[in-house]
């Protein structure tokens, strides 16, 4: 009797409970979550303004000031997002992109949701807005930006709402 060899299989569910610190930039993700802010920081020494929020100034490495920034912003570059994780699959096709708010010097990494997804709703130089999901958690999922002309028709669904 000539048997191939077959191994024992198992399926079983490996669980990791586990928390992580957002360290000296939690104020952002507090803020984000409680008040539906959004935090950057200002160099004390240089003045410029950051975000995402630098503790200390990268430029100059003075220590930087806590600064409320506007919700709306600048598109500065975008692509559109067909593979992702699981975390994001049921949003695909979404677009991504690096977004100047109003009042900062730099750009913020971020998700930008269109209901008529073209390249040229999220392109370079589009003015985007800020939408909050109702139930936050304190991470960079809890919002995420629409064009403008868009943004009063986001925060009509049930389940996300305008900023401050
Ligand atoms: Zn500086």
């Amino acid at each position: 009797m000539n048997e191939e060899f077959q191994d024992h299989q198992i399926r079983d569910v490996i669980r990791i409970n586990y928390k992580y610190t957002m360290g000296g930039q939690s104020k952002f993700f507090i803020e984000l979550l409680n008040n539906k802010k959004l935090l950057g920081t200002k160099c004390a020494k240089c003045g410029k303004t950051w975000m995402p929020p630098r503790i200390n100034c990268s430029d100059c490495y003075a220590p930087a000031d806590w600064v409320e920034l506007k919700q709306t912003g600048t598109i500065e570059v975008s692509t559109i997002v067909w593979y992702t994780t699981s975390a994001f699959i049921k949003a695909i096709p979404y677009g991504i992109g690096f977004i100047k708010l109003d009042g900062a010097e730099t750009a913020l990494l971020q998700g930008i949701f269109s209901e008529n997804l073209v390249p040229s709703k999220i392109k370079k130089g589009k003015k985007v807005k800020a939408v909050f999901n109702k139930e936050r958690e304190g991470k960079m999922t809890d919002f995420f930006f629409v064009p403008e002309d868009e943004y009063e028709k986001w925060i009509s669904k049930p389940e996300y709402e305008g900023g401050k």
